[in-house]
C-alpha cells in the first residue's frame, strides 16, 4: 500500500481523500494556499505545507510548488482530486518523472481523453456509441464545413476539442449562422484552452445526461459501477445527481455498460473514470470521458457499497482490482444535492463567514463538506461548499430523505442554493424521474 499521499486539492474533496487514506492506514500531506490555512483537512492531516498565495494559479495549479511539497515531506503519491490539475497530462507526467505515483491514469491516456476529438475516435474504435458529427476536427475550408453540417443535419453544436467545464460550445440552427459561429468558437477556444481545434456534433434537443462510473487497474481488469443521471444542469454545470439513472431501456443500458468496460481495457485505462453520455429516445451517445474522481461519485458509492476513493488508492499502489463485476450489486437509490455558496437569484458566488453550520444526519444521510461554524468561505475558488447525499431502498424513499435532510441543513452567514434544492426535490416532473438537460433552465426561466 502507498505510504504517504499528498492531497493536491482543497475543500470537501481534500477531506474525502483524507478520510479514505486514514481508513487504509496511509499517512497524509495537506497542501494549502495562504487563504486556506483554516481548512479542516489541513488540521486533520499528518503534515501540512503552504504552497503559495491565494490565487489558484500560484498555489493549487503551481506544479513546481506541489512537487517540492511532495519532496520535502517524502510523500509516495499525489492525489489530484477533481478540477485543478486532475486532468493535466503534463502534471501527471512530471509527478511520475519526479519519482512519485500519480493517482490516476497514465499521462498518455489523460492526453488521449483530454482531447475530445481523439477521445471520440478512441471510443468509436472500442465500440462505444458516439454522437453523429464531423468525425474529427473541422477543416479550414468554408465549403467543407457547410457540407459537414448538411450531412450531420441542423441543429448542430460546435465544440472545442480542448473544452471543459461547460465552456467552448455553441449551438447553430441554420447554415446562415454556421461559419461565424465556428469562427467565434475557435477564437474563444484559443483564448480559454490554448487550442483553436473545434469539431461538430449533432445537437440533441432533449437528451438526458447519463454517465457510467468505471474502475480499472491498468493490468487488464476493468469493471463498471453502473450509471448516474446528472441532467439537472445550469449552464452545463450539474446541480443535483442520482444513481442509478431512472427509466433507462434495459438492453441499451446493458450494452453501454459493457462497451465502457471494453473501452477501458482497450485504452489501457487505470484508476476511476467516468464515461459521459447523452441519452435520447432509448439510445446512448458518448460525449466525453473524465479521467478522475467526480464530484458526484458518492451517489454511486451509496448504491454499490464500493468506496471509489479507496479503490483509486489501492489501484495506485499497484494492486489488481479486488472487486469482480459479479460482486457489484445495485442496492436502492441515491441523490446528491450540490450545496453552493451563491446568490439564489443571480447565481453570483457568495463567500464570507459561516455564522452557524448544522449538518443533517440519520440513517442513509451523508454530508460531504469541509464547513464548520466560524469558517470563512474564501472568494478565490469554486463555490461548492458541500454535498448532501441521501440513500433509500427505492427512489421515492431516497427523495423523501433528501427533502427532510435539506430541512435540517443550516448554513447561516452566507447566501446558498439550499432553497433552490428544496424546490427541486419537490418538483413534480423531477419526482417522476427522467427530465432532460434543459429542464432546470426552463424552470428557472433562463431559456
Ligand atoms: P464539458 O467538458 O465542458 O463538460 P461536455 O461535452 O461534457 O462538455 O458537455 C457538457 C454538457 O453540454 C452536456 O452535459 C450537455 O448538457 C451539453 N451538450 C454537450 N454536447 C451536446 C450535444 N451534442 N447536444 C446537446 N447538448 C450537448
Amino acid at each position: 500500500m502507498l505510504e504517504k499521499v499528498l492531497i493536491a486539492n482543497r475543500g470537501e474533496i481534500a477531506l474525502r481523500i483524507l478520510r479514505a487514506c486514514k481508513e487504509l492506514g496511509i499517512r497524509t500531506v495537506a497542501v494549502h494556499s495562504k487563504a486556506d490555512r483554516d481548512l479542516i483537512h489541513v488540521r486533520l492531516a499528518d503534515e501540512a505545507v503552504c504552497i503559495g498565495p491565494a490565487s489558484s494559479a500560484a498555489s493549487y495549479l503551481n506544479i513546481p510548488a506541489l512537487i517540492s511539497a511532495a519532496e520535502v515531506t517524502d510523500a509516495t503519491a499525489i492525489h489530484p482530486g477533481y478540477g485543478f490539475l486532475s486532468e493535466n497530462a503534463n502534471f501527471a507526467e512530471q509527478v511520475e518523472r519526479s519519482g512519485f505515483v500519480f493517482i490516476g491514469p497514465t499521462a498518455n491516456v489523460i492526453r488521449l481523453m483530454g482531447d475530445k476529438v481523439s477521445a471520440i475516435e478512441a471510443m468509436k474504435k472500442a465500440g462505444v456509441p458516439t454522437v453523429p458529427g464531423s468525425d474529427g476536427p473541422l477543416p479550414d475550408s468554408d465549403e467543407e464545413v457547410l457540407a459537414i453540417a448538411e450531412r450531420v443535419g441542423y441543429p448542430v453544436m460546435i465544440k472545442a476539442a480542448a473544452g471543459g467545464g461547460g465552456r467552448g460550445m455553441r449551438v447553430v440552427r441554420d447554415a446562415q449562422h454556421l461559419l461565424s459561429s465556428v469562427s467565434i468558437t475557435r477564437t474563444e477556444a484559443n483564448a480559454a484552452f490554448g487550442s483553436d481545434v473545434v469539431y461538430m456534433e449533432k445537437y440533441l434537443e432533449k437528451p438526458r445526461h447519463v454517465e457510467v462510473q468505471v474502475l480499472a487497474d491498468g493490468q487488464g481488469n476493468a469493471i463498471h459501477l453502473y450509471d448516474r443521471d446528472c441532467s439537472l444542469q445550469r449552464r452545463h454545470q450539474k446541480v443535483l445527481e442520482e444513481a442509478p439513472a431512472p427509466h433507462i431501456d434495459p438492453q441499451a443500458r446493458e450494452n453501454v455498460l459493457k462497451a465502457c468496460v471494453d473501452a477501458c481495457v482497450d485504452i489501457g485505462y487505470r484508476g476511476a473514470g467516468t464515461f459521459e453520455f447523452l441519452y435520447e429516445d432509448g439510445q446512448f451517445f458518448f460525449i466525453e470521458m473524465n479521467t478522475r474522481v467526480q464530484v458526484e461519485h458518492p451517489v454511486t458509492e451509496m448504491v454499490t457499497g464500493v468506496d471509489i476513493v479507496k479503490e483509486q488508492l489501492k489501484i495506485a499502489s499497484g494492486q489488481p482490482l479486488s472487486i469482480k463485476q459479479s460482486d457489484v450489486k445495485l442496492n436502492g437509490h441515491a441523490f446528491e444535492c450540490r450545496i453552493n455558496a451563491e446568490d439564489a437569484r443571480t447565481f453570483m458566488p457568495s463567500p464570507g463567514k459561516i455564522e452557524f453550520y448544522h449538518a443533517p444526519g440519520g440513517l442513509g444521510v451523508r454530508m460531504d463538506s469541509h464547513l464548520y461554524t466560524g469558517y470563512t468561505v474564501p472568494p478565490h475558488y469554486d463555490s461548492l461548499i458541500g454535498k448532501l447525499i441521501t440513500w433509500g431502498e427505492n427512489r421515492e424513499s431516497a427523495l423523501t430523505r433528501m427533502r427532510n435532510a435539506l430541512e435540517e441543513l443550516l448554513v447561516e452567514g452566507i447566501k446558498t442554493n439550499i432553497d433552490l434544492q428544496k424546490d427541486l426535490v419537490r418538483d413534480t416532473e423531477f419526482q417522476k424521474g427522467g427530465v432532460n438537460i434543459h429542464y432546470l433552465e426552463h424552470k428557472l426561466g433562463l431559456s
